[in-house]
């Protein structure tokens, strides 16, 4: 119990910190949450409540949840995430991708060299549109310390050095339309964030996505889980060189409405317009 108890203090007062340091919250915001449900988002969760609790000031939390349409495996995420919202006293939005898309991943992944392509557009394009429909200020995402590691790296390996700009825990707003994220995680290691969910014995959706082990982010973690238990320190090593850079002058991007849907985005046609044109090539007749 005394483990348990230290363990929780540990892990709620490092995220803490990162709030106050870079004052991801301000008095008088919302913050909607993107809870899928998994382990990492449940803790954003519990965690941003934790803090709305002892704060002395005043923010208010919403959830917004969205299912992609991943028969056996994201309904269960929904439930968790529902669940959870309900236990926090947080509302919940629910969103899908057959509601907004008129279509389901499982339908529509073969178009794509993976699966992970359309679905992080849709789903970044739902929250963003409905966090900015609800007027949120932020949008609290579970990106923890191995993710940031594994984006960087994703970033350099495919030579994508304006994506730079997206690390760090707070993105700035750089379109009216663009609801900025905060990331309460960023210097959370995954490993922590499991022991929290087991410890604690908390509803999380445990199941991988079935479509995760194609991913370039899945070969990435697997190598870097790999060397990090032969060369212990690697991953934190990954994260001081990107904090050095982190203070290097941001690469900004402009952006600029698109000119179908009207959404922000670096050129003229959004990705969300993009994979849209792609699945009605595919689906004529
Ligand atoms: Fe979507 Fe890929 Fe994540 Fe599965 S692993 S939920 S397909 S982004």
């Amino acid at each position: 119990m005394f483990q348990k108890e230290e363990f929780n203090k540990m892990i709620f007062s490092r995220i803490n910190q990162l709030i106050d340091d870079y004052k991801l919250v301000k008095e008088n915001e919302k913050i909607a949450v993107a809870l899928s449900g998994g382990k990492d988002s449940i803790l954003t969760l519990h965690a941003l409540k934790a803090y709305q609790n002892q704060a002395n000031f005043d923010f208010e939390l919403v959830a917004i949840s969205v299912n992609e349409g991943i028969a056996n495996y994201r309904q269960q995420g929904v439930n968790s995430a529902v669940n959870n919202a309900r236990i926090c006293d947080v509302p919940i939005i629910l969103k899908s991708f057959k509601e907004e898309e008129n279509i389901e991943l499982d339908d529509i992944y073969p178009y794509f060299k993976s699966a992970c392509i359309p679905c992080g557009v849709f789903r970044r394009n739902i929250l963003n549109k409905t966090a900015y429909e609800i007027g949120a200020d932020k949008i609290a995402t579970g990106h923890n310390l191995d993710d940031e590691i594994q984006s960087f790296l994703m970033s350099f390996s495919r030579g994508d050095t304006v994506k730079f700009s997206k690390f760090g825990p707070e993105l700035d707003r750089i379109h009216e339309k663009l609801v900025p994220r905060i990331k309460p995680l960023w210097n959370t290691p995954e490993a922590d964030v499991k022991k929290w969910a087991v410890i604690n014995n908390i509803d999380i959706h445990i199941a991988e996505c079935p479509y995760s082990n194609l991913s370039l982010r899945a070969k990435i973690k697997h190598f870097l889980n790999e060397t990090e238990a032969k060369h212990p320190g690697t991953k934190e090593n990954v994260m001081n060189s990107f904090k050095e850079i982190l203070d290097v002058p941001q690469i900004r991007t402009v952006l600029n409405e698109c000119e179908i849907c009207g959404e922000p985005t670096s050129g003229k046609i959004c990705k969300t317009c993009e994979i849209r044109s792609i699945i009605s090539e595919n689906t004529k007749n």
